[in-house]
């Protein structure tokens, strides 16, 4: 696994390269936004630790850029800013994860191994009606016609259909749609969901994204069939 840390602290970059090798990952470093952005650009990498306060291009810029231009790495910032606000402004930019200064390395080590680990579960194309996701090659159709999402828009799109027939909480899409647990992010998700609904159901007469009053979202072609934790896969 390869890993580009951009970080211009020295002493936080080099305790990050360090713990990292220690755990057999081979570690890049950038010191400033724009190599940073060279360098992910350039090479492949499984994760990046991304610093927001970095001199010539601040980390959300260069996660912007690095979004526009296609790039799925997944990108866990770090920042001292620690309101709900610059959480939500990273998540928007296309972060991953979030993780707030000071932090222990063994958190933030346990949080990319979550994120490279959701990158490689790799897995056939999923099916609810007419809406096909196929997740090798990334793409989404509806009865046929292909859909343009965002980063953002597929994984909460693949999520739902993970779990299709059944609610999900807002809670559990911020903690697996962008490994967050905190309360102040789930109005993110009715933003993303309505988003989601405007692609995949509007113009079509059926609508396969419902709202579970109260509770959460479901993705179903059968909503008043709801499926129950007994006949569901999370059965033991
Ligand atoms: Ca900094």
């Amino acid at each position: 696994m390869r890993i580009l840390i951009i970080e211009d602290e020295p002493k936080i970059a080099l305790s990050l390269v360090q713990g990292f090798e220690a755990e057999h990952f081979s570690a890049d470093l950038a010191e400033d936004g724009e190599k940073g952005l060279q360098l992910a650009t350039d090479i492949h990498y499984d994760g990046i630790v991304l610093d927001w306060n970095l001199p010539r291009l601040d980390g959300l810029s260069l996660l912007r850029k690095l979004r526009q231009a296609g790039s799925s790495t997944r990108v866990l910032i770090l920042s001292g800013r620690r309101e709900v606000a610059d959480r939500v402004a990273g998540l928007q930019a296309g972060a991953d994860d979030y993780l707030v200064k000071p932090f222990s390395f063994q958190e933030l080590l346990a949080r990319m191994q979550t994120l490279l680990r959701r990158a490689q579960e790799t897995s056939e194309t999923l099916t609810v009606a007419d809406l096909v996701l196929d997740p090798q090659r990334h793409t989404v159709e509806r009865a046929g016609k292909p859909i343009k999402l965002s980063q953002r828009e597929y994984a909460l799109l693949e999520y739902l259909m993970r779990n299709a027939g059944r609610t999900v909480t807002r809670t559990m899409v911020v903690e697996h749609v962008w490994n967050l647990w905190f309360d102040g992010l789930t109005s993110v998700v009715d933003v993303y969901i309505s988003y989601l609904r405007a692609k995949i159901d509007q113009g079509f007469s059926q609508p396969l994204i419902h709202t579970t009053r109260g509770v959460g979202f479901m993705l179903s072609a059968d909503p008043k069939n709801e499926k129950t934790e007994k006949n569901g896969k999370n059965e033991k």
